[in-house]
C-alpha cells in the first residue's frame, strides 16, 4: 500500500537537503577581533609595504608568508591509477616581502620529495638543499627550502602517497560505469597539502596553471578553464587566470562526458548519469543570472557542475569555474537543487571574498547562507526559502543544545591546535545567517543587499578576517545610518554563547502544517493512515523527523515505515533522517536498510548522524563497528577520519562508565 517517499515527493519547487558541509572547515578569529593580526616583523631590506596577507596569523599553515608570497602555481603531474599516485613538479612564482629571507617554508603532508631547485627571475633553475620537519598530526611537515637572494621562483619534484586525505581513487567497482577508475580532489580546508607543496592557507592567493596527464579514454577537469572533450593523449592542460586560496584548487579524473545547459553553464558526468544530471540541474543558468542580478559580475567566466560518485564526502564543493556535486542530490524531481544555489552564491562569499583564516570561516559558510536563501526566494518562492531558512534554524538549535566548547558556538571560535574539519557545523552556517538575516531586517532589503554587494565589489579577489568585515560593517552601515544598529548588539552576535533575544527566528506555513499533523497523530487526535502527506516537501519531511521524540516506541516507528516506506525511501537526505530516528530508538527491523545506505553513500552529512545516533549505546556502537568496517574502503579519507572520531569517542565514554 505505500511507495517510496520519492515518489510521494510532487517536487514542491526545490528544497534543498542539509547541505552543511558544502565545504569543511573551520573558523575563527579570536574574540577581540584585532588579536589575529600579529604586526609583521620589520627588517633593514622590507622597502616595500607589507601586504595585509603577510600581517594574518594563520594557526593552520607553516608558510612565513612575512618573507614569500605566491603569485603563480605550475603543476605538471601524472596520474597514477595503478600506485594511486601523483607525481611530477610544482612551480612557484614568488614575491619577495622579506628581501634579505633565506628561507622558504611551505606546506606538506605525506609528500615524498625528490629534488628541489631555485631560479632568479628568468634565470636558470639550480639544485638547494631543502629539509621536512617531522610531521604534525593535524598540520603535516613544513618543507624549508635554502632561497639565494635572489631567488624568486621555485620548483619542487614529488609524488604523493596512497593515502593522500586530499586525493580519493575510486576503483571501477566504485563508479556509476563500472568500467574506468576515477579520481577527485578535497582541497578545503588544509587538504591541498597532501598533493601539492604550498602555502597552504587562505590568505595567499594565487593563479595556477597546470598539465595533468591521464591514461587514454579519461577525462581530467579542474577548477580553471575545462576541455569538453576527451583528449586523443590523455594529456590537459588548464589555467586558472585569476588568483585563487589553495583550497580552491581542484582536480578530478574519470570516464566523464560533457553537456550543455546553458550559455555558461554545462555539466560533466560519467556517461550513464549525463541526462539526469542535465535534466536535475537545469534551472542553474536561472540561478546565476539572479544572483548576478543582486549581487554584482559573475567573474568567473563559466559555471559548471562535476558529478562525482557517492563516495563524495559533502553535498558540494565550490571549486572556481566547476562545482563538484553529490549524486545524492539528483532525484528526479529537482527538489535538492537549492544545493546548486548554495555553491553558486560561494562564487560571490568565499571564492571571490575568502575567509583569510579558517577561525573567519563563517565569512564564507554564513554568508552563502543567506545568499542561497535570497536566490531560492527569487527563483521558486518565499514559501520555498522560508522552508530552507526554518530547517537551518532548527538544525542550529539542535546544534548549539549539543556542542560542548562554549566558544564554539560563537562566531569566533579558537581554532590552534585543532582539526579545521572538526568545527564544520551549523553555527558559522546558520548562526551566521542569522546575523545578517537580523542586520537585514534592521536596515531593509534595499539598502543590505546594496551593502553586501558593495562588500564584495570592494574585496573582490581578497582575503579578509572577521576584523576587516566588522570594520566595514561599523563604517558603511552603522556609522552611514545610525541609531539603527548598536556597536554592543554586534559584540552579541560575534561573541555571546547565546542566540541574541530579537533573533529573527524564520517562520514557515509549510512547517507550521507537519507540526499540526505531527501533533495530531502523536496525540492519537488523527491516526497515521489520514495524515495527508501527498504534498510534503523533502524540507517538509525532514523537519517532521527531525521533530519526532526520540526514543519513539517501536510500534510507533513501525507504523511510520509501514504508511510511509521509509526504509526503502530512495530520497537519501530523508533516508538519514530516518535512520538516525531509527538508532536512537534502538528500531532494529530498520537495521537491514540501515546498513545499505551506510555501504551506499559517502557523503558526511548523510552517515554521521547515523553513526552518532547507533554509537550511543553498547549494541549499538557494536554494529557501527560492524557497519564501518565494511563500508571504509567506499568512504573518502576525509569521511574516514570523521567517523572514526565518532566511534572513538563513543568507545572512551562507554569504557568510562
Ligand atoms: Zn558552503
Amino acid at each position: 500500500m505505500t511507495s517510496p517517499i520519492a515518489l510521494r515527493i510532487p517536487n514542491p519547487h526545490l528544497l534543498k537537503p542539509l547541505l552543511r558541509y558544502c565545504a569543511t572547515l573551520c573558523c575563527g578569529l579570536t574574540l577581540t577581533s584585532c588579536a589575529s593580526q600579529a604586526p609583521a616583523p620589520q627588517t633593514a631590506q622590507n622597502a616595500t609595504p607589507i601586504p595585509q596577507q603577510a600581517r594574518i596569523v594563520d594557526p593552520h599553515s607553516y608558510a612565513n608568508t612575512d618573507a614569500f608570497i605566491t603569485q603563480r602555481i605550475a603543476l605538471d603531474l601524472s596520474v597514477d591509477f595503478d600506485r594511486h599516485v601523483l607525481s611530477g613538479s610544482a612551480e612557484l612564482t614568488l614575491s619577495r616581502i622579506n628581501g634579505g629571507a633565506d628561507t622558504l617554508v611551505l606546506d606538506t603532508r605525506d609528500l615524498e620529495i625528490s629534488a628541489v631547485e631555485t631560479a632568479e627571475r628568468e634565470g636558470a633553475y639550480r639544485s638547494t638543499s631543502y629539509s621536512l620537519a617531522q610531521a604534525d598530526p593535524i598540520l603535516g611537515s613544513a618543507l624549508r627550502i635554502t632561497m639565494p637572494q635572489q631567488a624568486t621562483r621555485v620548483r619542487i619534484y614529488y609524488t604523493t602517497r596512497p593515502q593522500a586525505s586530499g586525493l580519493q581513487w575510486l576503483s571501477p567497482a566504485q563508479t556509476a560505469g563500472k568500467q574506468q577508475p576515477f579520481l577527485f580532489t578535497q582541497s578545503q580546508a588544509i587538504h591541498a597539502r597532501s598533493w601539492i607543496p604550498l602555502q597552504d592557507t587562505p590568505r595567499v592567493r594565487a593563479a595556477y596553471d597546470a598539465r595533468i596527464k591521464t591514461p587514454p579514454g579519461l577525462m581530467a577537469v579542474m577548477s580553471a578553464e575545462n576541455p569538453q572533450a576527451l583528449s586523443a593523449d590523455g594529456e590537459y592542460r588548464f589555467s586558472m587566470p585569476q588568483p585563487i586560496p589553495s583550497y580552491l584548487i581542484a582536480l578530478a579524473v574519470g570516464d566523464l562526458r560533457y553537456q550543455a545547459m546553458g550559455q555558461r553553464t554545462a555539466v560533466y558526468a560519467e556517461p550513464s548519469m549525463l541526462a539526469a544530471a542535465a535534466a536535475e540541474f537545469e534551472d542553474t543558468e536561472a540561478m546565476l543570472e539572479r544572483c548576478e542580478a543582486i549581487f554584482g559580475p559573475y567573474r568567473w567566466g563559466r559555471y559548471d557542475l562535476l558529478i562525482l560518485p557517492p563516495s563524495f564526502p559533502y553535498g558540494g564543493m565550490e571549486n572556481p569555474r566547476l562545482t563538484f556535486v553529490t549524486p545524492s542530490v539528483i532525484t528526479g524531481d529537482k527538489s535538492l537543487v537549492s544545493l546548486i544555489a548554495h555553491e553558486l552564491a560561494h562564487s560571490w562569499s568565499g571564492n571571490l571574498v575568502t575567509n583569510a583564516t579558517w577561525n573567519d570561516f563563517w565569512l564564507n559558510e554564513g554568508f552563502t547562507v543567506h545568499l542561497t536563501n535570497r536566490i531560492v526566494e527569487e527563483v521558486f518562492g518565499l514559501d520555498v526559502a522560508q522552508q530552507e531558512r526554518a530547517i537551518g534554524a532548527s538544525d542550529l538549535k539542535r546544534t548549539l543544545s549539543e556542542l560542548e566548547q562554549p566558544r564554539d558556538k560563537t562566531l569566533v571560535p579558537e581554532l590552534a591546535g585543532r582539526d579545521p574539519d572538526d568545527n564544520v557545523t551549523d553555527v558559522p552556517y546558520e548562526k551566521g545567517a542569522l546575523f545578517l538575516a537580523y542586520l537585514e531586517q534592521q536596515y531593509g532589503r534595499p539598502r543590505f543587499d546594496e551593502f553586501l554587494r558593495g562588500w564584495f565589489d570592494a574585496h573582490a579577489f581578497q582575503s579578509e578576517t572577521t576584523a576587516d568585515f566588522r570594520a566595514w560593517l561599523d563604517r558603511e552601515l552603522l556609522q552611514k545610518t545610525p541609531g539603527v544598529v548598536s556597536a554592543a548588539k554586534i559584540e552579541e552576535w560575534m561573541t555571546s554563547t547565546e542566540m541574541p533575544t530579537d533573533t529573527p527566528w524564520p517562520q514557515s506555513t509549510a512547517f507550521a502544517t507537519v507540526d499540526a499533523a505531527r501533533e495530531a497523530w502523536l496525540s492519537g487526535s488523527t491516526p497515521l493512515a489520514e495524515m495527508d502527506t501527498a504534498h510534503w516537501s523533502t524540507r517538509q519531511w525532514e523537519y517532521f523527523l527531525n521533530s519526532l521524540p526520540t526514543p519513539l516506541p517501536a510500534a510507533q516507528l513501525a507504523a511510520l515505515d509501514e504508511r510511509f516506506n521509509l526504509s526503502q525511501t530512495t530520497n537519501r537526505v530523508i533516508a538519514a533522517r530516518w535512520f538516525r530516528d531509527a538508532a536512537l530508538s534502538q528500531y532494529q527491523p530498520a537495521y537491514p536498510a540501515l546498513r545499505k545506505h551506510l555501504n551506499s553513500i559517502g557523503r558526511m552529512l548523510l552517515i554521521e548522524p547515523v553513526y552518532t545516533a547507533l554509537a550511543k549505546t553498547p549494541d549499538g556502537l557494536a554494529l557501527a563497528e560492524q557497519i564501518y568496517a565494511e563500508a571504509r574502503s567506499g568512504y573518502h579519507p576525509i569521511a574516514q577520519t570523521s567517523v572514526e572520531k565518532i566511534l572513538a569517542k563513543a568507545r572512551a565514554e562507554q569504557a568510562g562508565h
